[in-house]
């Protein structure tokens, strides 16, 4: 009880005792000081004026925006059942809600109780919020009598008896003095006799209602108007708190988010290859996002269409479900998958699928495995130009969860694009620069220096781990009267195809091949025997003489190509010699024919097959 209130109560009795009169009246000054000492103690706001509670006809204004993550979302972030890649960043997002929530059940907890023990006959206090969706509201917390169940799985909706009226706009409270008889509300599972009650709306700033405080009482007429006020004052003290502490929790969230960006920018500038961009972005994505499903996709670039929409690309990187199938899967700009509208629109896009079935939109093309599970999609363009039009990038996210991807995660996601698309931009102009002292225009082969350096390097390892290298030395037969006859830019395609024939019979990042000159190539195959290498060279030899090259006319242009090859062997070490050897080799091919692979022995004899 409050002090002011004993007072009040001395100051009364003192009175009444006075009233008795004779000696008694001397108590009336004493009552008079009670009195005085009551109304000083009464509790004051710093204005200096006796506390009382303020008529408040609707809401309060509390803050300045609606709450930046609402508790719906906080629930849809929980649950993460379905979940292929759960992240593993330092930051667990989910422990950050599941502390706020707490806080906020035992502030409200702590409220109800307290309001109790103030509010005089009150039987129950109950405080519902949105569970789900903002139409439905919960059981957020309560304070009633210990021999009283509250069901806490009860909801009020639209249409879900007296309380559902507080849903309605224009009911600012309810209040009511004598329910009939008594009435049993929906939120007991034990029935007591409620005779009276007492509710006000929870209104955001927008004047949304987000739920509501219930107190009832057993009594009648056990409320007013003032506590109906108190109450309407309370609430939007509940709504500050609840906003309060969810964007405290958003802002911690994010700052915790973007100091792992400026860990990824630090990471990204470390490398100049495009490779471990794609491997970092890969990284990120598992770190910080849930997902079922993550791709990577990237424009090809070495791709010289004239048509923008004939721009080919492919799949680098794919995680999570049917990943094997999509992995490596090439595309051009005019096929109608979700996932490459980013790269011709440079605009992210989201997608929320039903559960319908034959409703699936492709991912890349048509020729993909439909999956049906996905309930949400989100694509973000990685763009590599300061003029924001060329997109050479996009991540595309997919969850079978449906809502999971929200505004904060594609903000997150445009931050971390806008860093790794600079970086990307970065590493390809390195590694175009370096192609260029490296690598042959026309074919994309390595150049005779660089063949030279590889083929050092080879050898150190070979030595070390004493296996032999196979050097082949090809040139094409008769190229000058092809050139004569149907022009250099026939010859350059011709040249082009061998190069890619020669390259699809080696094995790739293990053998290397290289334009040596003009019309030459040279290969070496790392880890050989002399076997396999005079294998390797007839299947190049007859893989070159099957290609055909289209020169409009009846009959396309075919060619041959000769072949001289020398084993290194680990006793054997003057690479340059080698290379000369198989020259030697490769002249013989030449007068012995042609179209044929010839092995450089001391003695000048030699009778390989001759045919296909
Ligand atoms: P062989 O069977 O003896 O090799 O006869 P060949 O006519 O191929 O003779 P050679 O190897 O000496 O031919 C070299 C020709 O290759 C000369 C040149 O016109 C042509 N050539 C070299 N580089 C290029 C190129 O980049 N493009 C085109 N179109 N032709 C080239
Ligand atoms: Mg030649
Ligand atoms: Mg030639």
């Amino acid at each position: 009880m409050l002090v002011s209130n004993i007072l009040f109560v001395v100051a009364g009795l003192l009175l009444g005792i006075a009233f008795k009169g004779g000696m008694f009246l001397f108590l009336i000054p004493f009552a008079g000081v009670a009195a005085a000492l009551g109304y000083m103690n009464l509790p004051r706001v710093p204005g200096g004026k006796t506390a009382s509670i303020p008529v408040v006809t609707r809401a309060m204004r509390a803050t300045g925006l609606s709450p930046a993550v609402a508790p719906e979302v906080r629930n849809m972030i929980k649950d993460d059942s379905a979940e292929y890649n759960e992240p593993n960043s330092t930051l667990k997002v989910n422990q950050v809600w599941a502390r706020v929530d707490a806080d906020i059940g035992k502030s409200t907890g702590d409220l109800l109780q307290g309001l109790k023990r103030v509010i005089p006959n009150a039987h129950s206090l109950i405080l519902f919020m949105p569970s789900k969706n903002p139409r439905e509201w919960g059981v957020r917390s309560h304070s009633c009598d210990p021999n009283t169940q509250i069901a806490t799985d009860v909801k009020i909706t639209e249409n879900s008896g007296i309380l559902s009226q507080l849903m309605k706009p224009d009911v600012d409270r309810l209040l009511e003095g004598d329910l009939m008889g008594g009435r049993s509300l929906q939120y007991y599972i034990d029935n007591p006799m409620i005779k009276s009650l007492v509710a006000v709306p929870i209104l955001d700033r927008s004047k949304n209602r987000v739920g509501a405080l219930v107190v009832d009482s057993l009594f009648p007429n056990a409320f007013n108007q003032a506590t109906a006020q108190a109450l309407t004052y309370i609430c939007s003290n509940i709504y500050t708190l609840c906003f309060k502490s969810y964007s405290s929790a958003k802002n911690y969230v994010e700052q915790q988010q973007f100091s792992v960006l400026y860990h990824y920018q630090h990471q990204f500038f470390k490398t100049m290859s495009v490779k471990d961009i794609y491997r970092q972005i890969e990284e990120y994505l598992k770190e910080n996002f849930y997902f079922d499903r993550m791709m990577l996709l990237a424009m090809d670039r070495k791709d010289d269409s004239q048509l923008r929409k004939d721009r080919t690309g492919r799949v680098v990187r794919c995680i999570g479900i049917d990943a094997d199938q999509f992995m490596g899967k090439t595309f051009t700009l005019s096929d109608v998958g979700l996932a490459i509208l980013p790269f011709v629109n440079n605009r992210s896009i989201e997608r929320t699928f039903g559960m319908g079935i034959n409703q699936y939109i492709p991912r890349i093309n048509s020729q993909e495995k439909k999956n049906m599970d996905f309930r949400q999609l989100f694509a973000m363009p990685i763009i590599t130009d300061a003029s924001g039009e060329v997109t050479e990038l996009v991540i595309c996210l997919e969850s079978r969860m449906a809502g999971r991807y929200m505004e904060h995660d594609m903000e997150l996601l445009k931050a971390f694009a806008g860093v790794a698309g600079f970086a990307y931009a970065r590493a390809c102009q390195f590694e175009q620069g370096k192609d260029l002292a490296t690598r042959d225009g026309l074919t994309g082969l390595i150049n005779h220096r660089t063949l030279h350096e590889n083929l050092r390097t080879e050898k150190i390892r070979a030595d070390r781990q004493k296996y032999n290298i196979g050097v082949l030395m090809m040139d094409i037969d008769h190229f000058k009267s092809v050139n004569d006859t149907y022009g250099h830019q026939i010859g350059d395609v011709v040249i082009k195809g061998i190069a890619k024939a020669i390259s699809g019979e080696i094995r790739k990042e293990i053998d290397t091949v290289a334009r040596y000159g003009g019309e030459e190539f040279v290969v070496g195959l790392v880890d050989t025997t002399p076997e396999g290498m005079i294998e390797t060279a007839e299947r190049i030899r007859k893989a070159v003489s099957l290609m055909e090259v289209d020169v409009h006319q009846a009959e396309p242009l075919r060619v041959t190509i000769s072949i001289g090859a020398f084993l290194v062997e680990p006793s054997f070490h003057d690479m340059k010699k080698a290379v000369n050897y198989a020259d030697q080799a490769l002249y013989k091919a030449k007068e012995g024919g042609r179209n044929q692979v010839i092995q450089y022995t001391e003695l000048p004899i030699d009778t390989s097959e001759k045919e296909v």
